[in-house]
C-alpha cells in the first residue's frame, strides 16, 4: 500500500463512511479532526473523512495514472500522507484545515475488505490455471508480478463471483432470480455488450428490476447518475450496504446454475479479431503469424503487440466467447510467465533431462549474439521431444594452445547445471561436436546495460522491476550457497523488456555452507569496480560481496547503462572506498533506490545485508510504485 499507509494510526482500512463518522463522533467531532480510510470505489485510492462545525465531510483521494495522489481537482502529491500534510497547512478547497488525526481505538487493526481476503486465493488460482505453474515457479511468478496480477485480478475478479452470470439475456436472467428463494434484494449481474456495459438485476417485491451499468471513457463503472467504481465487485459491495438510489440494497447473490461456465463477451478490437497471447503459441514459428495479421485501414500490417519478442498472437475463429481462464491474454505487456524461458525446459516430465545435447537436434542460425574470450555466442533452435526451444549457443573457439579455456567453460557448465530459477539463464546442455558448445536458454534482448543505453525512455518502474528480478535470482543463489563473482549489468540478459535473467557463471563458485565464502588463491583478471573491499584486500568472496556488486549493478541500471567510477583506475576506486566515499546517485534516481545502493556498499561484511534483506526491500519499493 502507498508509502505504508496501513501503518498509520489514523488509517482505518476498508470502513464505510458511516463507520468513519461513528469513529469521528466518538473522538469528539472537533473541527479539523480527520481519519483516512481505503476508497471503496477507486482501486488504490483513499478517502479522507473530516469533522467540522458538527458535520462530516468525505473527500476521495484518487490515485492518478502517474502514481500521484490528489483530492479531485486538487494538487497532486507523492503519497496520501503528503496530501494530509499539505492540507494541514492549506485549506485549498477543503472545509477546514486538517488539525488532529483521529487514531484507531487501541488494538484495532485497519479493516481488511472482503476482496483483500479473496485476492490472495484468486491470484494463486489464476497463476496456477493460466500458466500451469506450481511449487517455487508459482511462488516466484507471484512475487515478481504481484502488482500486475493484483490489477488483473481486481478487474476480473467478478468473473469468479457467484452473482456474475456473463452474457445472458434479460429474458434469461429473470427466471434465474425468480427460481428458488425470492428474497427481496436477491441480485445478479449480466454483461450487456462488449463495450463494457453490464446490467444489475434485482428482485424487488417479486419483480425483477434491471439497472444499466455503463462504463465511461475513463473505464469507470456506474449506474446512470450513480457513484462511479473501478470494478464490479466494488459496485456490488457499495450497493450491498447502501441502496443509494436503488429500490433496495443487494442482499443475496443469485447463484449461477450448477456447473455453468461463465461466457464473457470480450471487447472486440477494431479489426474484429480478438488477440490472444498464449504461452503455448510462443514457439518461434508462430511469430510469423504476427506479420500476417491484417489491420483494416492500414497498409503495413503491424502487430498489435508490445516490445516483447515472445509476445505472440493467435487469431481465434470465433470472436465472441472465451472461458474465464483465458482472460489474462488481453494483457498488453506479456509477463515473464508468458515466455518460453520462465519454466525449466525440463519441467515437463515427458522431456528427458540430460546434460548433453545431441548435435543432430541442434540447429544453429546465422548471426552472432555476442562474443567473449572463449569464442562466440550464436542463436539456435534445439529440438526437444515435444517442443522446440530457441537457444543461445556458446561456441568454444578451437584453440589448442589454450586448454584452460575449455576447462573454464566446463566449470561454468557444471555450475549452471545445478541452478534452476526463472531469473537465472538455465543451461540446457553441453554439446561436444565440431566445437565444444554450451547450450543455454535464449535471452534475445541482450545485456541490460546495452539495452538501457539504447532505451533511455525506460521508466523507473520498469528498471525497478528488472533489478528486483535480479535480486530474486541472487537470493536463490545465496540460498543455494553459490557466489556469482561477476554480477554486473553486462551479465544480466533480457528476455523481454520486463524479464531479466542473470548470466555468465564463468567465475562462480559453490561455497561450503559452514564457511560461506570462497577464498581465491590470488588476484585474477577481476572486475574490480564491482568488487567489495574484502575481495580485493583478502580475496574473500561471499554472497555479501555479491550484494556489493549488486549495488553497483543497480547504479548502472538507474544511470541507463553508464560505466561506474567513470575514468577512474581500480586503485583510485579502492582509495575512494577506503576513505568512506561512494558513487553519487545517478540523475533522477529515486532516493529509496540510492539508499539501497549505499546499504549494499556497507564496508564491513558483517554489517552488509544479504539478498534475503535486499530482495524484500526492492520488492516493497517496486510494489509501491507499480501498484
Ligand atoms: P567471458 O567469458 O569472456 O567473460 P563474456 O562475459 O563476454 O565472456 P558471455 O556474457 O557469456 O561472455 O557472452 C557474450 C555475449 O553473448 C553476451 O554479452 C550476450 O550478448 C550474448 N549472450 C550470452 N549468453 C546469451 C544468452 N543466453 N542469450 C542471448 N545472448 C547471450
Amino acid at each position: 500500500m502507498a508509502d505504508n499507509v496501513s501503518a498509520l494510526p489514523f488509517f482505518y482500512g476498508n470502513i464505510t463512511r458511516e463507520e468513519a463518522e461513528v469513529y469521528l463522533r466518538q473522538a469528539g467531532m472537533n473541527n479539523g479532526l480527520y481519519l483516512l480510510r481505503q476508497s471503496r470505489n477507486y482501486l488504490g485510492g483513499f478517502a479522507l473523512s473530516v469533522s467540522n462545525s458538527g458535520r462530516f465531510y468525505h473527500y476521495t483521494i484518487e490515485r492518478q495514472p502517474n502514481e500521484m495522489y490528489a483530492i479531485a481537482g486538487g494538487k497532486s502529491h507523492r503519497c496520501p500522507t503528503d496530501v494530509i500534510d499539505y492540507h494541514s497547512q492549506e485549506m485549498d478547497g477543503l472545509v477546514c484545515l486538517l488539525k488532529k488525526p483521529c487514531n484507531r481505538p487501541k488494538n484495532m487493526q485497519p479493516k481488511v475488505g472482503p476482496f483483500e481476503d479473496l485476492k490472495e486465493r484468486l491470484i494463486r488460482e489464476y497463476v496456477k490455471q493460466t500458466w500451469k505453474l506450481q511449487g517455487p515457479a508459482l511462488e516466484q511468478a507471484i512475487i515478481s508480478q504481484r502488482p500486475q496480477l493484483e490489477k488483473l485480478i481486481a478487474t476480473t475478479a467478478h468473473e469468479k463471483m457467484p452473482w456474475f452470470h456473463g452474457t445472458i439475456t434479460r429474458e434469461n436472467s429473470e427466471p434465474r432470480l425468480q427460481n428458488g428463494s425470492r428474497t427481496n434484494g436477491k441480485f445478479l449481474i449480466r454483461q450487456r455488450d462488449q463495450n463494457g456495459s453490464y446490467a444489475l438485476c434485482l428482485l424487488h417485491e417479486g419483480q425483477v428490476m434491471h439497472y444499466r451499468i455503463d462504463k465511461d471513457r475513463t473505464g469507470k463503472l456506474s449506474i446512470p447518475d450513480g457513484k462511479k467504481f473501478d470494478t464490479l465487485w466494488q459496485l456490488v459491495e457499495h450497493y450491498s450496504y447502501k441502496p443509494d438510489g436503488l429500490l433496495r440494497v443487494l442482499t443475496e447473490p443469485c447463484p449461477r446454475p450448477d456447473g455453468e461456465t461463465v461466457l464473457i463477451g470480450r471487447p472486440v478490437p477494431p479489426w474484429n479479431h480478438p488477440i490472444l497471447i498464449t504461452k503455448k503459441t510462443a514457439a518461434a514459428g508462430i511469430r510469423t503469424i504476427i506479420s500476417k495479421l491484417p489491420i483494416p485501414g492500414t497498409k503495413n500490417p503491424r502487430p498489435p503487440v508490445g516490445p516483447n519478442p515472445y509476445e505472440t498472437v493467435e487469431r481465434k475463429s470465433s470472436p465472441v466467447h472465451e472461458e474465464t481462464s483465458n482472460r489474462m491474454f488481453r494483457s498488453k505487456e506479456a509477463m515473464p510467465m508468458d515466455t518460453e524461458v520462465y519454466e525449466s525446459p525440463y519441467a515437463d516430465p515427458d522431456e528427458l533431462r540430460s546434460s548433453t545435447v545431441d548435435r543432430n537436434q541442434l540447429f544453429l542460425e546465422d548471426g552472432e549474439l555476442g562474443s567473449g574470450n572463449f569464442g562466440t555466442v550464436m542463436k539456435g533452435i534445439y529440438k526437444m521431444r515435444k517442443t522446440e526451444k530457441p537457444v543461445a549457443v556458446k561456441i568454444l573457439k578451437n584453440d589448442d594452445n589454450n586448454p584452460s579455456v575449455r576447462e573454464e567453460m566446463l566449470r561454468e557448465a557444471n555450475v549452471m547445471q545445478q541452478l534452476d530459477n526463472p531469473y537465472i539463464v538455465r543451461m540446457i546442455g553441453i554439446c561436444e561436436a565440431e566445437n565444444l558448445m554450451l547450450v543455454m536458454e535464449l535471452a534475445e534482448l541482450g545485456p541490460l546495460n546495452k539495452f538501457l543505453q539504447k532505451n533511455k525512455n525506460t521508466s523507473v518502474k520498469n528498471i525497478t522491476e528488472l533489478v528486483h528480478q535480479v535480486s530474486m535470482g541472487m537470493k536463490y543463489l545465496e540460498e543455494h550457497n553459490f557466489v556469482h563473482r561477476d554480477l554486473a549489468a553486462r551479465n544480466v540478459l533480457l528476455v523481454t523488456q520486463h524479464y531479466a535473467k542473470i548470466s555468465d557463471f564463468g567465475l562462480s563458485k559453490a561455497v561450503a555452507e559452514e564457511q560461506n565464502y570462497y577464498k581465491a588463491k590470488g588476484h585474477g583478471k577481476w572486475p574490480v569496480k564491482w568488487y567489495a573491499p574484502e575481495c580485493i584486500n583478502y580475496f574473500k568472496f561471499s554472497s555479501k560481496s555479491d550484494v556489493w556488486s549488486f549495488g553497483v549493478l543497480m547504479w548502472e541500471a538507474f544511470s541507463f547503462g553508464q560505466k561506474p567510477y567513470k575514468g577512474m583506475k581500480g586503485n583510485d576506486v579502492m582509495q575512494m572506498l577506503e576513505s568512506g566515499k561512494r558513487m553519487e546517485p545517478p540523475v533522477n534516481c529515486p532516493t529509496e533506490m540510492y539508499d539501497l545502493m549505499t546499504t549494499c556498499w556497507t564496508y564491513k561484511v558483517e554489517e552488509r545485508p544479504g539478498f534475503a534483506v535486499v530482495e524484500p526491500r526492492l520488492r516493497e519499493y517496486y510494489y509501491d510504485i507499480a501498484q
